[in-house]
């Protein structure tokens, strides 16, 4: 992109740069991003601008394929919860947490392996976002970040179920850094927008309470 005085904007963190320069060029409309990444961009843009703002992330720009806005999405939550799960690791080990749980109903298996099984919490956040990150990454379904196959955006809604858990065993079990990292980035508000706005997940299994719209998520949710 030109500038008026004909200097280009490199929206790019050179070597050197400090780290309250880091990220810090203008935004760019949507209309002018011109590579095949633009929604990453765009939804990567808003963000940075307030991550709070979920109704403006969240809102689809118009002529946007859907699959590929759901796709990118996940795709940038995945990233993100990254974040969230180096947090964790100070606290969450093997034998302080033996197994993936949030309430005290269900033990979930990590469906990283040939047979699915119990894997400690922190050794299912790893397995899930590495599976995650290979299937939205896997070639066979994902060959194109333009367009994207109504059979593969199906996969979308069981990516969101695992990574999900994430967030219920950080509530549950690890309160101060999930509050922390939420209050920094809001991202288990986003998701739970996300999933609810686009039906990707059942509403009971939504078990952080976080307010979408005027229903409440359910707090406790009855045995
Ligand atoms: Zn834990
Ligand atoms: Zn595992």
């Amino acid at each position: 992109m030109k500038m008026a005085d004909g200097s280009t904007i490199l929206r790019r963190n050179r070597p050197g740069t400090k780290s309250k320069d880091f990220c810090r060029w203008p935004d760019e409309p949507l209309e002018e991003m011109d590579s095949t990444l633009a929604v990453q961009q765009y939804i990567q843009q808003l963000i940075k601008r307030d991550p709070s703002n979920v109704e403006l992330i969240l809102s689809m720009p118009e002529a946007q394929d859907e699959g590929v806005w759901k796709y990118e999405h996940l795709r940038q939550f995945c990233m993100e919860l990254n974040g969230l799960a180096v947090r964790l690791q100070k606290e969450c080990s093997p034998s302080t947490c033996t197994q993936m749980t949030a309430t005290d109903q269900w033990i979930f298996l990590c469906a990283a392996h040939k047979t699915p099984k119990e894997c400690p919490a922190i050794d299912y956040t790893r397995h899930t976002l590495d599976g995650a990150a290979c299937l939205l990454n896997s070639n066979k379904y994902f060959p194109s970040r333009v367009s994207i196959k109504e059979s593969s955006v199906t996969k979308l809604g069981s990516v969101c179920r695992r990574v999900y858990r994430i967030f219920s065993h950080a509530y549950f079990h690890h309160r101060r850094i999930f509050d922390e990292f939420e209050a920094e980035t809001y991202l288990c508000h986003r998701f739970t927008h996300f999933v609810t706005k686009y039906n990707l997940m059942s509403k009971e299994n939504l078990i952080v309470p976080i307010n979408v719209g005027e229903n409440a998520a359910p707090g406790e949710s009855e045995a």
